[in-house]
């Protein structure tokens, strides 16, 4: 990934914070996008500090003007795009339940973080990342970041299910419209995940046991391991996969 230039959002906190320390480790040049500012700061110093070359923008993927702006200012700073990781996204507890139970306001929330971020970030990238794979004479690639809740029905909330599935379509509609135009777009689909959104409940011991029994490798998920398929997915190790679905999931989808 040496001097590639990538732009992840969700950048501050998560798989998005695993996703730059992995393509900073391997030499990439990143745009790190978050809403949240503060902690956004904290990421990108620390980043720095490691000689990363890198740009901090605060932007809400759900509003059109942010992701267009933000996606200027990276290109401008970073000089191109050649790879997207769409990490940004929410899950809300007032989603959870019945889905006669789910308020409207709460599954057009998330569908706006999730599902409609997803598509602005792309619908942006996508003229810097055909451009970019042009210039290369290689390929430019987007990996977005779906879950296992859009593969199956297990109960994940109706907004949140959605959203995914919808990143899910999108991903295989995006690898079909610009493939041959030098962009390759795969969806990562991770299973429970140690990060903030989890909150620490996969630490907790009555609810590890729980999870546990669903995930053949009987383990949740740590955020570098996501990290490091879509490093993989963006980088040439991956020149000829395009549009594929790929759960990280310790195998808990088979069950
Ligand atoms: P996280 O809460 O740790 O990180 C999400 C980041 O997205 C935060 O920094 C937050 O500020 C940012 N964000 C939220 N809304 C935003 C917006 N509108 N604009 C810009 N930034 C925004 O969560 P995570 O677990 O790292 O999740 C990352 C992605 O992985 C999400 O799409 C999530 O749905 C997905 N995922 C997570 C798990 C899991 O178990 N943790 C499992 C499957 C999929």
């Amino acid at each position: 990934m040496s001097g590639r230039t990538v732009l992840v959002t969700g950048a501050a906190s998560g798989i998005g914070q695993a996703v730059c320390e992995r393509l900073a480790a391997e030499g990439a040049v990143l745009a790190l996008v978050d809403r949240d500012q503060e902690r956004l700061a904290g990421v990108a110093e620390a980043l720095g500090g490691n000689g990363t070359r890198h740009i901090a923008i605060a932007a809400d993927v759900s509003r059109e003007n942010d992701v267009r702006g933000a996606i200027e200012r990276a290109v401008a700073a970073l000089g191109g795009l050649r790879g997207v990781v769409t990490c940004a996204g929410i899950f809300e507890p007032s989603d959870l339940g019945p889905a006669a139970d789910v308020d409207l306001d709460t599954f057009a929330r998330v569908l706006a973080v999730n599902l409609t971020g997803t598509f602005l970030v792309a619908k942006y990238a996508l003229p810097h990342l055909m451009h970019a794979a042009a210039e290369a004479g290689g390929s430019s690639s987007i990996a977005t970041i779906g879950s296992t809740a859009g593969l199956r029905g297990h109960g994940h909330g109706a907004g949140y299910t959605a959203s995914k599935g919808g990143v899910i379509s999108l991903t295989r509609l995006l690898a079909f419209q610009y493939g041959d135009k030098g962009v390759r777009t795969n969806c990562i689909c991770p299973g429970f995940t140690d990060t903030p959104m989890t909150g620490g409940s996969g630490r907790d011991p009555v609810m590890l046991r729980a999870l546990r029994r669903g995930i053949p490798l009987r383990r949740i998920a740590q955020p570098e391991e996501i990290a490091a398929l879509a490093c993989f997915l963006l980088s040439d190790a991956a020149s000829y996969i395009n549009g594929q679905i790929i759960a990280a999931d310790g195998g808990a989808t088979v069950t």
